[in-house]
């Protein structure tokens, strides 16, 4: 199912103030693609995504479902969630408390009234699927966070929606479960084939889940783009410190003549760089260390991440972070690194 976000927005008004929360959202989802909302809390991504599941009515643009209008400011073309055919995954599971973990994922087949037959064997079947199966007569209580979660999912998928939507699914998990639950509902999306939209705050959680991610703040989308192209291309400063880990360097410079200056030596600024001040942006990988400079400084901090160290390179007033393979460093050690050909980005100030 591909979805269309047409100049969407959403402003809260209340006796004292408007928030503008969406201003203008464009966004086409393409049929079965894992689509990923991201940006900081409270920048917009719940409520867009209530919006899609039929949750929040929209103040502004239309949503479509392939050629469906679901929903657009006139109260007539609202269409109601249950008639979306829509599933929502939610960070708090938002199981029922009193119900055994078959009827939890029961409920939906429940209210579309199917046979005690089609029941059973749609429940088992999601069960299957996310491997709980054993946890059937058991009560949400009696589960852990991860079950828990894929009672959730379980229950998402039970009627094989057009679309499923997940808000921060795997914040509530710990950080090793996390990271086995998100390779886990990639493979499941693959499976399945259904369209998802799954909103983050988390970059790396997005660029591993999402065939593209569209980043918002300020209730515009910043940039939408493959998690490679958010990396390699970032359309502004915001994206480019939004994404990578380590963050990028930034430094306050002036493009001139197609170049810009760092600790007194030149660089050749992208093609497009605009003229005048600029934010220089040099990721931590894109700087080697090399003893034939041209930049030298003296080693502040070293951070170990495992197989790289994070050097903390000062270089007169900046400081430069450099990913690094080799960790034989310590506190004060003189270093010469350069920058790879073609890898600042320059952003305007
Ligand atoms: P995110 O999911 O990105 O953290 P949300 O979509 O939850 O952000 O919220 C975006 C902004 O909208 C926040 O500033 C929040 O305070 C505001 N907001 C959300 N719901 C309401 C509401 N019902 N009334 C007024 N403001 C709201």
């Amino acid at each position: 199912m591909k979805i269309h976000i047409n100049g969407v927005q959403k402003t809260y008004s209340t006796l004292r103030k408007k928030t503008e929360v969406l201003k203008n959202i464009n966004i086409t989802v393409e049929d079965r693609e894992f689509f990923v909302l991201l940006g900081p809390s409270g920048c917009g991504k719940s409520t867009l995504l209530n919006i899609i599941a039929g949750l929040e009515p929209m103040t502004g643009g239309e949503l479509r479902f392939g050629d469906r209008l679901v929903a657009s400011v006139n109260k007539k073309d609202f269409v109601q969630p249950k008639e979306r055919n829509v599933a929502m995954v939610f960070q708090n599971y938002a199981l029922y408390p009193h119900l055994t973990v078959f009827e939890n994922i029961a409920f939906p087949l429940r209210i579309a009234r199917a046979g005690a037959e089609e029941i059973k064997s749609g429940v088992e079947k999601s069960a299957e699927i996310l491997k709980i199966s054993g946890h059937l007569q058991s009560k949400p209580a009696e589960l852990s966070g991860g079950e828990r979660q894929r009672v959730a999912i379980a229950r998402a998928i039970v009627r094989r929606p057009d679309v499923l939507l997940f808000d921060e699914p795997l914040s509530n998990l710990d950080a090793q479960l996390r990271t086995a639950t998100r390779v886990e509902l990639k493979k499941l999306q693959r499976e399945l084939g259904i369209t998802t939209v799954y909103v983050t705050h988390d970059q790396v959680e997005a660029m591993t889940l999402g065939d593209r991610v569209a980043v918002l703040k300020d209730g515009l989308v910043q940039q939408l783009d493959t998690a490679i192209g958010l990396y390699e291309r970032p359309a502004n400063r915001f994206v480019a410190q939004f994404i990578g880990f380590p963050q990028i360097n930034l430094f306050e410079t002036e493009v001139k003549n197609g170049a810009f200056s760092l600790c007194g030596t030149d660089f050749p600024a992208p093609a497009q760089a605009p003229s005048g001040p600029v934010w220089a942006g040099i990721r931590p990988s894109d700087l080697e260390l090399n003893d034939a400079g041209p930049l030298s400084g003296r080693v502040d901090t070293i951070e170990l991440l495992g197989r790289d160290a994070v050097l903390y390179v000062s270089c007169g007033q900046l400081e430069f972070a450099i990913l690094s393979e080799r960790k034989d460093f310590r506190e004060g050690d003189a270093v010469k690194f350069s920058l790879k050909q073609g890898k600042a980005h320059c952003f305007p100030r």
